[in-house]
């Protein structure tokens, strides 16, 4: 099986599970406790806490560990519009990951707005609109790097044009794989996650800009000091210090392999496949990701695109959601302007570091067989 849906998740790099291996059967104390046990988790703890910081750029007390992008995603837009009450309104933009526009919606009623940003063909949020929601009471949410197609959003422009609101960037998808510092981005909120950068899944984190009273949207025991109720997961936060630090060591070289791989797959399908569109723009994105919508749609969908990849050994994905056994087109790419069939007919290509040069050259030939024979 070739697998090019890195964006998805990761494997879990062997280092990582090494370094995770003694907090589960050895040092298995609980982080709060007072004993001997307890004590070396905390320290344990504090010591991911403070590298990952460094690592954003931050001061250790502004990182909490949750459970992951989903988590941070919903716990920041919730708290800051309800249990925290530093907000009126939300504004989005239209390609966040749902894990951003669910808590968004859900969020919003009872007096609070929802607006949403135009975005341009390529998907980025147009700048110019942004100081029409510069208002003191606002929570805009821009993530830094979307999913699907791997487009950088300018999240800095955003801050310059809106100094005024509370800034939240959904950084999932970038960090650990191009520089994600806290104040080149100007945000007073961010998410990551550690399974997209060859780490634990089930463990994230969000960064909370010193000076805010954020009040938890979990709450239980005093953890994560008052912020996030729940006994600290000691092996997954020990993996994904490890994770951040091994793909922040290895930036430039890991970019520079996935740069070379989604060049090699972006040429490849043009020369092998007619009648497509690309996505991913050449500039300005993520280097592991590449979408590619087949425009002869009424004979392609993408699930069937999906399954027939499957069987024939190659594993990617699409952004559009399977609701209720009907297939949904992408709202990322619907938002961008394509047409139902575009974004029905898509696929998600994303690569790894370890992703090797014969496996692109095998998907190529794969995905050309496969629709080719799909287009009779
Ligand atoms: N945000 C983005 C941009 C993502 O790509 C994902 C995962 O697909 C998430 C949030 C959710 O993160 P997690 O899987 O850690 O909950």
């Amino acid at each position: 099986m070739i697998y090019l849906d890195n964006s998805a998740t990761t494997a879990v790099d062997e280092a990582v599970v090494e370094a995770m291996l003694p907090w589960l059967t050895k040092n298995y104390g609980n982080a709060s406790s007072i004993y001997s046990l307890g004590r070396a988790a905390r320290v344990a703890v504090e010591d991911a806490r403070a590298e990952i910081a460094h690592l954003l750029g931050a001061h250790p007390a502004e990182i909490f560990f949750t459970s992951g992008g989903t988590e941070s995603n919903n716990t920041i837009i919730k708290s800051v519009l309800h249990e925290s009450d530093l907000a009126d309104a939300v504004c989005v933009s239209p390609t966040e990951h749902h894990a951003v526009l669910e808590p968004a919606h859900s969020a919003v009623g009872g007096g609070k707005g929802l607006y949403v940003l135009p975005v341009d063909a390529d998907g980025r949020v147009t700048v110019s609109e942004v100081p029409a929601v510069n208002r003191r009471r606002t929570l805009v949410s821009v993530m830094h790097a979307n999913n699907e197609t791997g487009v950088v959003q300018p999240v800095y422009d955003v801050r310059q044009a809106a100094p005024d609101v509370y800034l939240h960037s959904d950084a999932v998808q970038s960090f650990g794989k191009i520089t994600v510092k806290v104040d080149d981005l100007g945000v007073d909120f961010l998410s990551v996650s550690a399974h997209k950068i060859h780490g634990p899944k089930g463990i994230g984190a969000m960064y909370i800009r010193k000076g805010i009273d954020f009040k938890a949207h979990q709450h239980g025991g005093a953890q994560e000091r008052n912020r996030r109720a729940g006994t600290e997961p000691v092996h997954l936060i020990v993996g994904f210090q490890v994770a951040a630090r091994r793909a922040a060591a290895d930036l430039e070289h890991r970019a520079t392999v996935m740069m070379e791989r989604t060049r090699q797959l972006r040429e490849g399908i043009a020369r092998e496949i007619p009648n497509i569109r690309v996505n991913t723009p050449e500039t300005g994105v993520l280097p592991n990701i590449i979408n590619i919508s087949f425009l002869d749609a009424e004979r392609l969908d993408g699930e069937g695109i999906l399954q027939a990849l499957d069987m024939a050994g190659l594993a990617v994905s699409n952004g559009s959601a399977c609701v209720s056994g009907s297939q949904q087109p992408s709202h990322v790419l619907l938002a961008m302007g394509r047409n139902k069939a575009e974004a029905l007919a898509a696929v998600r290509l994303s690569v790894s570091y370890t992703t090797t040069q014969e496996e692109i050259f095998s998907a190529i030939t794969i995905l050309a067989d496969v629709i080719r024979e799909m287009r009779g």
